[in-house]
């Protein structure tokens, strides 16, 4: 596996990739990798030849007093990591390699990227699709694989690779969970045993909507009350949102009758946790 920090490096590295015609298939990340980006990673290996992998702590998606500084970094780890996955290319630059100068041209997610995630972290959206343009233009892939775990996140990267054409395809894979159900997250090692147990409420509430929707509940107000009493029945949990949208657009509507998606985001003690199950 090579380890890049550069642009240029990166540049050079891949040139004889392409000449020999290989398709590249790209996990962007911000590092303390598990075993939910590990499956991207394979999920990548499956479409493509060769696998870049980008570990980068994009400081423009996260707000003043969010987790930016105390964001868990570890790439000793995440090499032994990448490379146990047969990952041919760790694109690691640091702050300097990626905003010499604070960019005074962003990508901006439109309306889809202020509401839910976006209302809670104003600005988050285009952080992340700004970085996310800059990574898909340096690194050039054929294929680039996102988590379900970020729904809204992926929809929107979907949304920006199909309104600038952007010459790549996007792959959504299936949230990893650990065997409780508590889907694997970087932020998930900020929780203490007992606020790991409080947080399983979440995965817990939303597969509530999900069963109320099996069951054929389709009004919208019904299936999030459902998940909401699951919420609010164990020890407390601050609710950031908990609300059942449409998946393609994220909007909320009174009847469910396109492809949706349950999402939520709790606070238990200082850790954020987002979650969503696909219904239908
Ligand atoms: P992050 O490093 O947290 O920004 O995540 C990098 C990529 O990994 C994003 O596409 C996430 O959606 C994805 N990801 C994070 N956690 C999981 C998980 N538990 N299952 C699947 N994908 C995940």
């Amino acid at each position: 596996m090579e380890i890049v920090t550069t642009i240029e490096a990166y540049r050079e590295a891949v040139a004889k990739w392409r000449g020999a015609g290989n398709k590249i298939g790209f996990v962007p990340t911000m590092g303390a990798l598990h075993e939910g980006h590990l499956a991207l990673i394979d999920e990548a290996r499956r479409l493509s030849r060769r696998v870049v992998v980008s570990i980068f702590v994009n400081p423009l998606q996260f707000a003043p007093g969010e987790d930016y500084e105390r964001y868990p970094r570890d790439l000793p780890a995440d090499t032994a990591l990448a490379e146990s996955r047969e990952v041919a290319l760790l694109f690691a630059p640091d702050e300097s390699e990626m905003y010499p100068q604070a960019p005074r041209v962003t990508v901006r997610a439109g309306p889809t990227g202020e509401e839910w995630e976006g209302q809670v972290r104003p600005g988050h959206f285009d952080g992340v699709l700004t970085i996310v343009a800059k990574l898909f233009n340096i690194v050039q892939p054929d294929v680039a694989v996102f988590g379900q775990k970020d729904l809204q996140q992926a929809m929107l990267v979907s949304s920006m690779v199909r309104n600038l054409n952007f010459p790549l395809q996007v792959v959504i894979a299936p949230t990893v969970r650990d065997p409780d159900g508590l889907a694997l997250s970087s932020r998930n090692r900020y929780l203490s045993s007992e606020d790991r147990a409080t947080a399983l409420a979440l995965p817990r509430a939303l597969e509530a909507i999900y069963d109320k929707y099996e069951d054929g509940e389709r009004d919208v107000s019904a299936l999030e009350s459902v998940g909401r009493s699951v919420l609010t029945a164990g020890p407390r949990v601050l609710i950031d949102y908990l609300a059942v949208v449409e998946r393609e657009s994220f909007r909320r509507r009174d009847e469910l009758r396109a492809p949706g998606a349950a999402i939520g985001a709790v606070r238990v003690g200082g850790t954020r946790l987002i979650d969503n199950v696909l219904l239908g």
